[in-house]
């Protein structure tokens, strides 16, 4: 999915402009040298194109100076990560120089640049815009993101730039990605696992890539190895490291099968990593769990018993999910880890045949059935699973309203019993019959 990023001067708009782009919001929160800034990603689509919208907000505050060079970063983060650029400035303060420092720092990179002139809210602000064409970009766009007007035009033309999204090919390999907070022994993992150091090899100078893909062979099954701690080593923006790291999760994630989480078992299971585990989770991807360095981790009988306890309360409810302890150093457990993350695919394109799955559902049904509902019985006499690319199965029933969430939440957990989906998304519908 294509990256665009909205990038200006602080209160020109952006996140208005952003939280009616996007449909579903996912909070990046980035703490880094004891300051905290949110910045937010979310999905939208035009005209049936999809996107990732990036609104790099969230500045630090401080002096003008610190704010200037704030500023600087996120453009550079964002020519280096997106697609396509947003850059919106505020009619109501006409051109600044700080406008014109990142018009500058634009104008010199490839991507292409759409101007938004926002708080354009009348008529006779339509002349005060034309000011910004002094900051050199052919396309400019009058809108007001409050009202709305003005927007479309910007993404008809927006989602003309955007690349196509390939075609799934046929036999395209199963995709793991490796992904984890910067230092949690992503690449020391994968080195692990292929013994050789890649990137000295595939180090191509000046080039961004996304992640790099390992085609990779064990136990017989064939799949790609997504390495998403390649690229932010030569980032020129250090400081910028954690959202950076999470950003290319957060690309790698959606296009992969099974997340392969490694976290520092010396640092905790803490909020950064939660993050990316319930974005792999909103994202129905499969799940494994690496508790890495455990090589440092002391350990007496109950380490092991009391560590995965804990991990799986930052889990909950999603608890069905395999943690390995292993240790990318030593070697340890990292084929184990492989070969759970092989489960966890299996699990998660796993079809039961509708005559099995009745055969063990209804029953369980029978013995417990929904709670009545003003005085109504609820009645499910069917089910079947859907032919899509993660567990998920309808149960039809005379009164599905009636079906609440706990509800769902013990067929889920029956199914799960039942049919093994550790690692994978299971959901479920009720429909009427
Ligand atoms: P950000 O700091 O760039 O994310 O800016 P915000 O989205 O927080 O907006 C800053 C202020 O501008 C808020 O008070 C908004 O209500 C206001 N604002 C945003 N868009 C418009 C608009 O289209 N017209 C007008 N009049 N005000 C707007
Ligand atoms: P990445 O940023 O997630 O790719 O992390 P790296 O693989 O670069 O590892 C960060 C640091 O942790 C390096 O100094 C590694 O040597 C160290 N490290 C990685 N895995 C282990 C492990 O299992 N045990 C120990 N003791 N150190 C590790």
């Amino acid at each position: 999915m294509s990256i665009v990023a909205i990038v200006g001067r602080p209160n020109v708009g952006k996140s208005t402009f952003f939280n009616r782009l996007i449909q579903r919001r996912e909070a990046i929160v980035d703490a880094v040298s004891g300051v905290t800034r949110d910045r937010h990603y979310g999905k939208s689509d035009w005209n049936g194109k999809k996107f990732s919208l990036i609104d790099t907000g969230g500045y630090v505050k401080g002096s003008d100076d610190i704010f200037e060079a704030e500023i600087d970063k996120q453009v550079e983060l964002a020519i280096d990560e997106a697609d396509a650029i947003i850059f919106m400035v505020d009619v109501e303060t006409g051109v600044t120089g700080m406008d014109e420092d990142v018009a500058k720092l634009l104008r010199k990179s490839q991507k292409p640049v759409f101007l938004a002139v926002n708080k354009v809210d009348s008529a006779t602000r339509v002349n005060d815009a034309l000011e910004f064409y002094a900051l050199g970009f052919e396309n400019q766009y009058n809108l007001s993101s409050i009202s709305g007007s003005g927007t479309g035009d910007l993404l008809d033309d927006l989602v003309k730039v955007l690349p196509e999204a390939p075609d799934k090919e046929e036999d395209e390999l199963p995709r793991f990605a490796v992904v984890g907070r910067p230092n949690a022994g992503k690449s020391s993992f994968i080195n692990a696992l292929i013994g050789e150091d890649r990137y000295i090899v595939t180090d191509v100078a000046g080039t961004t890539r996304d992640s790099m893909d390992t085609k990779y062979n064990r136990f017989g099954f064939e799949f790609n190895l997504v390495d998403t701690a390649g690229i932010r080593k030569k980032s020129k923006v250090k400081e910028d490291l954690e959202f950076y790291s999470v950003m290319r999760s957060v690309r790698a994630i959606e296009h992969c099968d099974v997340v392969v989480l490694v976290f520092d078992a010396t640092r905790g299971f803490d909020g950064q990593v939660q993050n990316i585990f319930w974005l792999a989770h909103r994202n129905n991807k499969g799940i494994v769990i690496l508790a890495n360095k455990w090589d440092l981790v002391e350990k007496d009988n109950h380490s092991v018993k009391d560590f995965e306890k804990y991990v799986r309360e930052q889990c909950e409810p999603f608890v069905d999910v395999p943690i390995v302890f292993i240790s990318a150093l030593t070697k340890q457990r990292i084929y184990k880890a492989i070969e759970t993350a092989v489960e966890v695919y299996e699990n998660r394109t796993k079809k039961v045949k509708t005559s099995v799955l009745n055969e063990v559902m209804l029953p369980i049904i029978q013995a417990y059935p929904p709670p009545q509902h003003k005085g109504k019985y609820v009645k499910i006499k069917f089910c079947t699973q859907l032919p899509t690319p993660y567990p998920s199965f309808v149960f039809f029933a005379n009164l599905p309203q009636y079906v609440k969430d706990p509800y769902k939440r013990f067929l889920e957990n029956k199914l799960r019993e039942n049919f093994d989906f550790t690692g994978a998304p299971v959901t479920v519908y009720i429909r009427k019959k």
